[in-house]
């Protein structure tokens, strides 16, 4: 059966901290704190829509810290999916939150109700980069959180940003190589948008930081996506969820609402390139995996278009032969 997310949105809530980039209502598209009965509702409409009959159902909670949340309230959302979790209609719930609000205290709570998936909310693992946006935990605590959720026995998550104040395209490779070090099973990686009303919408206001634009992003996350696709963790986003709020709010940044579709376009493109190396200028198929198709040609044809200008002609055909990011070339 397929999967399917049912997504609740925590927002600020307790979080003590203002990192340079956050404006949680903005990022997670929710201005109210959900209750129990949200939750209930949630589980209820993927039964009643039958929805449950042809999807695996996990609950998961995001957007903000959870297990920094007023405990009293993290055991009420929780406790509001148990009678799902028992009778087995969601398979599992998953949570996004900071290193720093990880211990095993709180895993064990977490276990007995039934959490299987756990997100740390790395962003960087360059303690300068850390320390600029505010974010208030190290890279050692990353280090430590992963450790302990890996002890636990609940499957570890990451998350990372690309293009924070004071990063550059080389501490964000460091930063995936370290991840994937910590043997996560997941990674979500979200580019830098500039929300209004946060610090870095002061800094970008004052000319002290200049957000990656989409080109740039586009470069340095396809870089990620082949690191962490090679290292076997799945990379289950890549760019913000476009939402009407967000684009509302942003000032600026690389946000594009096909985000992951142009960075696995350009995968394709690179490997297209690689291949072509060995082959005569002129006509050539390209043979890719049937979902890859339009990936491969690229948005308005541009990937045809540039390997034109490299002077190959260029077919694009599906084949059942080849695995994902992989492309073939024949001589036409
Ligand atoms: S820890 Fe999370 S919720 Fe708190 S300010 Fe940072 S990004 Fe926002």
């Amino acid at each position: 059966m397929k999967h399917a997310n049912l997504a609740v949105f925590v927002p600020h809530i307790g979080c003590p901290n203002r990192c340079s980039f956050c404006n949680q209502n903005s990022i997670s598209g929710a201005q109210n704190a959900p209750s129990p009965d949200d939750v209930k509702k949630i589980c209820d409409d993927f039964i009643s829509s039958g929805a449950s009959e042809r999807f695996v159902g996990e609950l998961a909670f995001f957007g903000g810290s959870f297990t920094a949340i007023p405990r009293e309230y993290m055991l009420s959302l929780l406790q509001a999916a148990q009678p799902y979790v028992k009778s087995k209609v969601i398979s599992g719930i998953r949570l996004s939150t900071r290193p720093d609000a990880i211990d095993e205290q709180v895993l064990e709570l977490l276990k007995d109700y039934g959490v299987t998936a756990i997100e740390l909310g790395a962003q960087s693992m360059d303690d300068e980069v850390l320390r600029l946006n505010r974010r208030g935990h190290t890279a050692q605590d990353v280090i430590n959180a992963a450790s302990l959720i890996h002890n636990s026995g609940i499957e570890l998550g990451v998350q990372m940003m690309v293009g924070l104040y004071g990063d550059t395209a080389q501490s964000c490779i460091e930063t995936a190589r370290q991840l994937i070090k910590l043997n996560p099973s997941t990674v979500r990686i979200y580019p830098t948008v500039v929300i209004k009303g946060t610090q870095l919408d002061m800094l970008y206001k004052k000319g002290e930081y200049s957000p990656l634009g989409v080109e740039e992003a586009v470069e340095i996350c396809t870089e990620l996506l082949g690191m962490f696709t090679k290292a076997g963790v799945r990379v289950i986003r890549l760019g913000l969820h476009a939402s009407q709020t967000l684009e509302n709010d942003m000032t600026a940044g690389a946000y594009h609402p096909a985000f992951r579709e142009l960075c696995e376009s350009r995968i394709y493109l690179k490997e297209a390139q690689k291949v072509l190396k060995d082959f005569k200028k002129g006509s050539v198929k390209l043979l890719v995996s049937e979902q890859a198709v339009s990936k491969m040609t690229g948005q308005k044809r541009c990937n045809i278009k540039t390997l034109e200008q490299q002077g190959y002609k260029v077919k694009v055909a599906p084949s059942s032969e080849m695995e994902l990011y992989k492309v073939r070339a024949e001589q036409e």
